[in-house]
């Protein structure tokens, strides 16, 4: 297994921290440090940008300034304030997470590594990040922006995704790892990935490691890290009914709980499937989901989205019941609502930009 050596490691973590403390950031969870503060920041940046996350951290933080709002809050209400940010499995499971430590004795969050690790919604880097930057335990974090300095640094043949390859980065992240300051040393080393050694870019002249890089030495950087060749991402149709009543009042229906996006409320409908056009696929979903026979008139909009593992365009048009009352047959509940009633509600942001667009057009 490949070793730093002592005098590596010596002058790695000196310029590293030195740096860090010259160039570091100022984030919201920065400030005012608590466990909580931390815990939060953390399972927001699983798969969102700093720069996106802020404007939700502090939204979430006026909205629950503590654990124990935030366990006592209704699971709607967590996911009305992470709307828009994605991944919505991280806030159901936020939001569990602080049911459970509020059940336990004391009602305080886990000092241990592996009570945190045993958390919902919490992988070992997450376990990492939270002992050593709240409570300066020495576990080291792993995470991309970590690969990327060390496959450099080293140039490390392993992928991340082999047995091997963690194995590879964790051991060369626990030597390198400042035992006396493990947060600040796991903060230098993701900083210096989201700054300095940048994917496509790398700044090696003014790097603060540079003596000590390999690929740097031996004009390797855009080698590293090694990388599976992209699958292709499927691309799916989808179609939604915008059902009104003779009210003007709009059905929405919310998903279920352990489907993707569960909890959340969206216009009814699914994806298309092969022959179908898009009024038939609406006309079908709406009978099963909801048990209606359908009317589907005017195209309404048609919206782009990315998710991390498909496409998806989504057709939505308008629509009436001609026969049947709705029941929620697959999904969890049903609402009617005019344009702005249904604000109230935590959509996705595909539904959202419905929802805006019907408001706009009312
Ligand atoms: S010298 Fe370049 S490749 Fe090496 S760690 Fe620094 S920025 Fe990354």
């Amino acid at each position: 297994m490949r070793e730093f050596s002592d005098g590596a490691i010596e002058v790695i973590r000196k310029n590293l921290h030195g740096w860090f403390m010259r160039n570091k950031r100022c984030f919201p969870w920065r400030k005012r440090r608590t466990t909580y503060r931390v815990w939060v920041a953390e399972i927001m940046l699983q798969q969102t940008r700093t720069d996106q996350a802020q404007p939700y951290f502090e939204r979430f933080m006026r909205a629950f300034p503590s654990l124990k709002k935030l366990a006592e809050a209704s699971q709607q209400d967590v996911l009305k304030q992470w709307e828009g940010l994605g991944y919505y499995g991280r806030a159901r499971k936020l939001h569990q997470a602080a049911q459970i430590i509020r059940a336990t004795p004391g009602g305080r969050f886990p000092t241990e590594y592996e009570k945190i690790l045993a958390l919902p919604g919490v992988g070992p880097y997450t376990a990492a990040a939270i002992a050593s930057l709240a409570m300066n335990l020495p576990h080291a974090v792993v995470d991309g922006n970590v690969i990327r300095v060390l496959s450099r640094l080293c140039m490390v043949e392993e992928r991340l995704d082999t047995a091997t390859g963690k194995k590879i980065f964790q051991h060369l992240a626990d030597q390198l790892l400042d035992r006396n300051n493990p947060g600040l040393h796991n903060e230098s080393m993701m900083e210096l990935g989201a700054l300095c050694c940048l994917p496509r870019r790398p700044l090696c002249e003014s790097c603060p490691l540079n003596t000590c890089c390999e690929a740097y030495r031996n004009h390797g950087v855009y080698d590293y890290p090694k990388r599976n060749p992209r699958a292709k991402v499927p691309h799916i149709q989808v179609g939604a009914g915008v059902l009104k009543d003779g009210h003007g009042r709009i059905l929405i229906a919310q998903r279920r709980e352990g489907d993707m996006l569960g909890g959340l409320w969206e216009f009814p409908g699914g994806k298309r499937e092969q022959g179908e056009t898009i009024r038939e696929c609406i006309r079908r979903e709406l009978m099963e989901e909801l048990g209606v026979q359908t009317d589907i008139q005017d195209h309404l909009i048609t919206i782009h989205h990315a998710y991390s593992h498909f496409t998806m365009e989504l057709h939505a048009y308008c629509g009436r019941i001609v026969s049947g009352k709705p029941r929620p047959l697959e999904c969890a509940d049903l609402a009617w609502g005019g344009p702005n009633d249904l604000m109230a509600y935590p959509m996705s942001k595909a539904d959202d930009r419905i929802r805006q667009h019907l408001r706009q057009h009312e």
